[in-house]
């Protein structure tokens, strides 16, 4: 299905060495990936060589840019299609790792398709900010997320689920600088910190942007608030 030469090479010029057993389950994940594409719409993203680069070339960019450690607990908001939570799982299985989605076919697509991996993942049908309000508050060590909201609406779905000390990262194209400019109320009154912005060339000169945000302190009771309102007054 995909080309697995180019999947090692484009992985390793970003500092990320797989197996050759991972880039098999890769290859079988965009396997089944396409399979269901045709069935219903997972993501607009079906040649192969842009399979391997906007997607999991681009996923991988969380590992030279954040150390992960051994088991540590990540949640990925909105993974649709299972993005980043896949690829994070197949490069490190040892990470607990929760996918949470509001749409179910698509998590029913990826429950199949990590059990046909032969991975294991926690998945949780509904939005971020009704769960960010329950008992997986506060609870993980890290919060990822791709292509969901604006940076600003993200941190209030997303760091109320990181514990302090933890870190929220938010993937993100080539205008990242401006998104972020825009979203230092929403860090800060949600208990974030920004720490670093890492910028990644992918194959075709590709931009992509990982905005590095860690939990200071626990975020405040009130948020996340209810969606009407994140959508009427966002911060
Ligand atoms: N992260 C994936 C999917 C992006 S599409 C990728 O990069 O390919 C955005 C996804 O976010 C959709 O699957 C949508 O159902 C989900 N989503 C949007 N807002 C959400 C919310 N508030 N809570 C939970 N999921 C949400």
């Amino acid at each position: 299905m995909i080309d697995k030469k180019k999947l090692l090479s484009q992985a390793a010029a970003i500092g990320v060495n797989l197996s050759d057993n991972q880039a098999e389950q890769f290859d079988l994940f965009s396997r089944l990936l396409v399979e269901t594409n045709e069935k219903f719409n997972l993501t607009a993203i079906k040649d192969p060589d842009e399979i391997v680069t906007k997607h999991l070339v681009d996923c991988l960019t969380l590992f030279p840019a954040v150390d992960f450690p051994e088991g540590a607990g990540v949640i990925d908001i909105g993974t649709g299609a299972g993005f980043p939570a896949v690829p994070l799982l197949i490069y490190r299985p040892d990470l607990k790792i929760t996918a949470l989605d509001s749409t179910g076919k698509k998590l029913n697509f990826v429950e199949s398709a990590v059990s046909e991996l032969g991975l294991s993942i926690n998945l949780i049908h509904g939005r971020a900010e009704e769960y960010g309000r329950g008992d997986l508050r506060e609870s993980f060590d890290f919060a990822v997320s791709r292509a969901v909201a604006s940076l600003n609406v993200l941190c209030e779905y997303c760091l109320p689920f990181v514990k302090a000390g933890g870190k929220f990262i938010s993937m993100k194209g080539s205008k990242a600088d401006e998104e972020l400019a825009l979203s230092r109320t929403a860090v800060r009154t949600l208990g974030g910190r920004f720490a670093e912005c890492r910028e990644f060339t992918l194959a075709d000169g590709i931009e992509r942007n990982l905005v590095i945000i860690e939990k200071a302190s626990p975020s405040p009771p009130k948020y996340p608030r209810p969606s009407a309102q994140i959508s009427r007054k966002p911060l």
